[in-house]
């Protein structure tokens, strides 16, 4: 029952995407409602690339610029379901690309400082700190 179950969700996610690309976004979110409720009903979640790409708040299937806005805000990910409002809020795994690291990097192998004799050293600390900022302007 849970194999016909995933089966059902994985053909509906897949009309869903193709009734929302011909802009018939009202089936597509119908789609992803039977989806979830079919999940529910039997138990199963849905897989991570599903669950990605539909609003919680109101089941719309989020077509990038006509039902969902993502924007980047300190270094986060926020969508917004653009028919309920509701937020999706995901951390980015690597805020700082790894390239820009190592262009900013010094290149030359300078001579550094020796004879500094200061303090004691700040451990560099793992900054884990949650920063959000004020949600709307
Ligand atoms: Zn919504």
């Amino acid at each position: 029952m849970v194999r016909i179950a995933r089966d059902r969700i994985a053909t509906l996610f897949a009309l869903a995407e193709e009734e929302a690309t011909m802009g018939r976004s009202e089936l597509a979110d119908r789609y992803v409602g039977l989806a979830r409720r079919i999940g529910m009903r039997y138990n199963v979640r849905l897989l991570a690339e599903y669950r990605e790409v539909y609003c919680r708040g109101c089941s719309a299937y989020w077509l990038e610029g006509r039902t969902v806005r993502t924007r980047l805000r300190s270094g986060r990910r926020v969508r917004t379901c653009l028919r309920c409002g509701r937020e999706r809020r995901s951390r980015l795994r690597r805020p700082v690309p790894r390239s820009r690291e190592l262009a900013e990097a010094p290149k030359s192998t300078r001579a550094l400082p020796v004879e500094v004799e200061s303090g004691p050293l700040d451990e560099e600390t793992d900054e884990r700190v949650e920063e959000v900022g004020p949600e709307d302007p």
